[in-house]
This record gives structure tokens, sequence and C-alpha cells, in this order.
């Protein structure tokens, strides 16, 4: 989650309803990116990225700190601790639990460091998942783009994402 001025509040559900619908066709477009490996591909979607980012205001919207959590690595843990006057294992025993794929991530969502005006409560200590999330400017985009699949779902911006990259380089 990135931070701009504020404008006025998200549509989240119209927004939700769009990218279930659109979900099934996502899925079939990125599958066959997968298999394309177009050379200009991260090219493509760091443009979408940054226009994207350019009309969308993640202060009105906040829906992956209100639905997913991010994963917290050791040097999270010990940062936010730290921030918080805590010793790790307490922060740990505190927020966290471990998930199917062993990594430690929030016991619920909302994030619990999620000021009522959308606002992080810990924004320069947050964790890395958080300052990279959506994952739309990465290097080598295709190694992730399962993920770009399931983050239309949460993310208005890659729902937005998808659709230009989709215009770009959906070929035959
Ligand atoms: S879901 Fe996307 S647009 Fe909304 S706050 Fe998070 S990063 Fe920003
Ligand atoms: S730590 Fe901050 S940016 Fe990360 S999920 Fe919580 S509120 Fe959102």
């Amino acid at each position: 989650m990135s931070l701009r001025l504020r404008g006025k509040n998200m549509d989240i559900s119209s927004f939700s309803n769009k990218a279930k619908l659109q979900s099934a066709d996502n899925k079939k477009f990125l599958a066959k990116l997968k298999n394309k490996k177009f050379r200009n591909m991260d090219d493509v979607f760091h443009d979408a990225h940054d226009e994207a980012f350019e009309k969308i205001d993640c202060l009105t919207c906040a829906n992956c700190c209100k639905t997913t959590s991010p994963i917290f690595y050791e040097k999270d843990i010990e940062r936010l601790a730290k921030r918080l006057r805590m010793r790790p294992g307490e922060f740990i025993e505190k927020y966290l639990k471990i998930d199917a794929d062993k990594d430690y991530v929030l016991t619920k969502a909302p994030c619990p460091f999620l000021g009522t005006d959308n606002y992080c409560l810990v924004y320069e200590d947050r964790p890395t998942a958080c300052r990279e999330y959506p994952h739309t400017n990465r290097k080598n985009m295709y190694q992730i783009l399962d993920l770009t699949y399931k983050n239309p779902l949460v993310c208005p911006a890659v729902l937005q994402i998808v659709e230009e990259v989709k215009k770009k380089l959906d070929k035959p």
C-alpha cells in the first residue's frame, strides 16, 4: 500500500463485482502470458502500474489492509517490535500466526495497524510485503503471474493494470 493525498472513498463493492466477473478471463489471459514470455512484459506492467497509481489513491481504499495479511519476515518483526517497544516474541504472540506456507501472517483482518482514516499507523516501519504490494512494478513479472491473477480480487489498481496489459499483450 502506498500513500497519496485523499480523494473520495472508493466504491469497493462495485470494484469487487467487476473483479469477480473478470476473474476467469484474467486467469486464462495470465496463463497464456506465462507461456509467451514477452521480452517487454516488465515494461508493459510497470507503465500500467504507474498509470493506475496516478489515478488511484490508496487512502480511499485500503482494501489490502482490510482483507489480507502481508507476510512478516524476521526483520519486519524485529523492526515493528522495536517500534512498539515489545520483544519480538511478544509481538508474535500478540499479532501473528503461522499459515499453511509456514509464513508469519496476521491472526486477523483488518490489520491492527490500520487507522480509521485508512492511514497505516506504522507506515515507516511497515513490513516489506506492504511496501511491495501489489507487486506489479517488480522485475521478472512472468515469475509472479499467479499472484497477479489473485490480486485483482483484492486491489482495484491491479484490476486496472491487468486490463491495460491485456490491451498491449493479448495477442493470438
Ligand atoms: S488494495 Fe490496492 S489500491 Fe487499495 S490500498 Fe491496497 S494497494 Fe492501494
Ligand atoms: S502494516 Fe500498515 S500497510 Fe501493512 S497491512 Fe497493516 S495497515 Fe496496511
